[in-house]
């Protein structure tokens, strides 16, 4: 198959943030899994997202974002509103790169996560049931402050870098053929998708989201973009909505996405368990739901050697040990 970029964004802008992010987010572990290896007769690996600063692979587009800024508008400080993970990697950076920073969360946001980014120094500010009421919240506080409005997926600088995430895996293991990706508002499945596409046209790249509140993938199916509901789930990170205006990821999912996966919210927690059981690893749901993925699918559409993005950690252990509780009562009792 050959590769033809439609798109703003390229495999340069992406080694480019590559070069730009390297003294700030890690160059993260990919793991082979020999249970999941074993279970599935394929090379499993896990890219371990979780061990960067603030847990989760946010802080790659975050910096890429931020470190382009002028002098100016880091002086003015920026802006961006995030029901958690993409909030905290702007409240990190912003801390380590002395910027002024301002996060706005829904009413709903988990509160471990609004203590987290509080306590990192950026400002909170908690509005609305939903994530559209906090998003324009943020906008109307960029344009009377002078901030620097920061989205948190849909834009040219978030994408490359979380694209990163893609070029370190296929120099990591060059014969991986498979990949297995989150989506929620899509720029880490954007970026990971051309990064791979770029260098291997042939790559498979499977998306995985959660059942209910997954915006690309509804908008996906209905052709366009639509808005979803804002159910609860546990893996929070993956629901909620992509503005009307998306330029970018909705095209990029809908033309490089191979197929993408619901997963229901039982099988994200027996990843849950799994990981930490088996993987040693905590993972949030949003984080597991590519293990809860390898959990269902048919291993046919697999190929030989298949990578699965740990997207994220940030839930309280006390959760994970109260779902590995019930998940021993009812395979024990
Ligand atoms: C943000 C996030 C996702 C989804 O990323 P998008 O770019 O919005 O698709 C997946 N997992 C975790 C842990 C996240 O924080």
């Amino acid at each position: 198959m050959e590769f033809n970029n439609n798109y703003d964004i390229s495999l340069k802008d992406i080694n480019n943030a590559s070069l730009n992010i390297k003294d700030i987010a890690y160059r993260t572990p990919l793991k082979k899994s020999f249970i999941l290896s074993q279970k599935l007769q394929r090379n499993i690996y896990l890219k371990l997202e979780t061990t960067q600063p603030t847990g989760s692979f946010k802080v790659r587009g975050a910096a890429n974002k931020l470190l382009k800024l002028s002098e100016v508008e880091r002086t003015a400080g920026v802006i961006t509103a995030s029901s958690g993970n993409h909030g905290l990697a702007m409240a990190y950076l912003a801390k380590e790169l002395g910027i002024p920073a301002v996060v706005c969360l829904t009413e709903v946001a988990p509160p471990e996560k609004v203590k987290k980014i509080s306590k990192m120094g950026a400002e909170v500010v908690i509005y609305g049931r939903d994530q559209d009421q906090a998003t324009a919240r943020a906008q109307r506080l960029a344009l009377e402050k002078g901030h620097a409005f920061i989205p948190a997926f849909d834009d040219k600088e978030i994408i490359a870098g979380q694209g990163t995430i893609g070029t370190e895996i296929l120099k990591q293991n060059p014969s991986v053929d498979t990949l297995i990706v989150q989506v929620s508002g899509g720029g880490l499945m954007s970026g990971i998708a051309l990064a791979c596409k770029s260098i291997n046209p042939d790559i498979r790249v499977i998306g995985v989201t959660c059942e209910k509140g997954a915006a690309i993938y509804e908008s996906i199916k209905a052709g366009k973009i639509i808005s979803v509901d804002e159910p609860r789930s546990i893996a929070d990170a993956l629901t909620g909505p992509i503005p009307k205006d998306n330029q970018y990821t909705f095209k990029m999912c809908k033309e490089l996405v191979d197929e993408i996966i619901p997963v229901s919210d039982s099988l994200i927690e027996d990843a849950m368990v799994h990981a930490l059981l088996e993987e040693k690893i905590i993972l949030e749901g949003g984080g597991a739901a590519g293990i809860a993925l390898l959990m269902k699918i048919e291993p046919s559409k697999l190929g030989k050697n298949v990578a699965v993005i740990c997207s994220g950690d940030n839930v309280s252990p006390e959760k994970v040990i109260q779902l590995v509780k019930k998940n021993r009562r009812n395979c024990c009792e």
